[in-house]
């Protein structure tokens, strides 16, 4: 059978197939291989942010507020928690954007453990630029030392080096459930529990989980997490983020970003900051409503559509991808940069050759193929569940090949 044989016949079986039809832009010969880094939007998404703009905004004025606005970060941030993450109503809200949700999240929690003799934040040298920069930053600030794991480029953090890392000196580990280059998957259940027997807490980003993966935040007993939503959420460029923080932390924890919309009752406008009880208090200033419209429409097909069944279609795409590679890019000496086991990778996969620099990437995307770069030598190969389809990555993967010297 030939490989576009095996695409066909993997689309026909595909039981996700038709969400596809969902998607502005789905019938055009493009292939977009960078759902990872921004989702395509939804043909209702276009309707539900014109209706908003003619009837909510438009009708309801400044009333929109009291009626509905104010409440979205905590209704949207509950169905992303039952159809995403795994997490009971009350623990997650969509707020400002991943980078600053750490940085609340991660000052939280050393505010909750850390002490003279607790004064470790552990992370990874492979985590993604933000999550790095930011802890640097807060060891800074605190006064803290930071604990580097050296990870593997093309894995990720394993649950013995979280183990070696960790001890009575560690206040926070903060780590990404999916390397946001090799595509690895984290243990998060088992790195969870080793973090907590050193006495430490926990923060995870989900940036390239939310959506790709079954997470199940509750039943590991995270303590904290965040992600962006305009990845495998498709809320659309700069859409907020969100925020988990599990319940038995809510009473006692703080946010060191005080804003009114964190008090409890904003409205009043008070002297002194008091915040509101629960995940509300997480907030800081004004809710961005126009980027929850968008990833309403994709919380809604997840959970029709279940994130069992996109996991599943996750690890056939990515099991294909790396059929393809082994058949058309192997030979002409390129590497796989990404697990080889399903089970150990999200929904990426790169592949690294010393003749792919970034205007290789360039030159596909002028012909409507669309994967992103990842220096030095990495093309990475984003596959979206609900939107991608087998002939799609095969179509790239054949250009990514005659982009090569034989
Ligand atoms: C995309 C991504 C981010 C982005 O953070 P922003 O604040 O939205 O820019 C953070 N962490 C990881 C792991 C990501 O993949």
């Amino acid at each position: 059978m030939t490989l576009q044989q095996r695409a066909e016949e993997l689309d026909s079986h595909d039981p996700l197939a038709h969400y596809r039809h969902h998607f502005i832009g789905s019938d055009a010969p493009v292939s977009y291989l960078d759902g990872n880094s921004l989702g395509r939007p939804l043909k209702r998404t276009a309707d539900d942010v014109a209706a908003f703009i003619r009837d909510d905004w438009g009708g309801r004025l400044i009333r929109g507020w009291d009626e509905h606005w104010l409440a979205m970060p905590q209704a949207i941030g509950d169905q992303l928690g039952r159809a995403v993450l795994g997490a009971a109503p009350g623990q997650t809200i969509i707020a400002d954007s991943t980078t600053v949700v750490l940085y609340k999240l991660i000052r939280a929690a050393l505010a909750a453990v850390a002490s003279p003799d607790r004064n470790e934040l552990v992370l990874d040298t492979e985590n993604f630029p933000t999550d790095r920069y930011l802890v640097e930053g807060i060891a800074l600030e605190e006064g803290l030392t930071l604990r580097w794991i050296q990870a593997d480029p093309a894995a990720g953090v394993t649950v013995e080096q979280v183990r070696e890392a960790t001890g009575p000196r560690t206040a926070v580990v903060l780590l990404s459930q999916i390397a946001y280059r090799s595509g690895h998957l984290a243990d998060l259940p088992a790195i969870t529990a080793a973090v907590h027997d050193a006495g430490a807490l926990v923060v995870w980003d989900l940036c390239h989980s939310a959506g790709s993966v079954e997470i199940g935040l509750d039943e590991a007993g995270v303590d904290f997490a965040a992600g962006c939503t305009y990845k495998y959420l498709n809320g659309g460029p700069g859409s907020p983020a969100f925020a988990y923080v599990n319940h038995r932390h809510l009473p006692s924890l703080n946010q060191p970003i005080w804003g009114w919309m964190g008090r409890k009752d904003a409205f009043e406008m008070a002297a002194g900051y008091e915040p509101a009880a629960g995940i509300r208090g997480f907030l800081s200033g004004t809710p961005a409503i126009f980027g929850m419209i968008a990833m309403k429409g994709t919380l809604d097909l997840v959970e029709e559509a279940s994130m069992a069944a996109i996991r599943e279609k996750s690890e056939k795409l990515t099991a294909f991808a790396v059929e393809v590679f082994d058949a058309l890019l192997a030979p002409l000496g390129a590497e796989l940069a990404t697990p080889r086991d399903p089970a150990r990778r999200g929904s990426h996969i790169t592949v690294d050759h010393a003749e792919f620099t970034k205007a290789t990437v360039e030159a596909l995307w002028d012909g409507d193929v669309i994967p992103d770069f990842r220096a030095p030598h990495g093309i990475r190969v984003g596959l979206s569940p609900l939107s991608t389809s087998f002939r799609e990555v095969l179509q790239g993967m054949e250009e990514m090949r005659n982009r090569l010297h034989a």
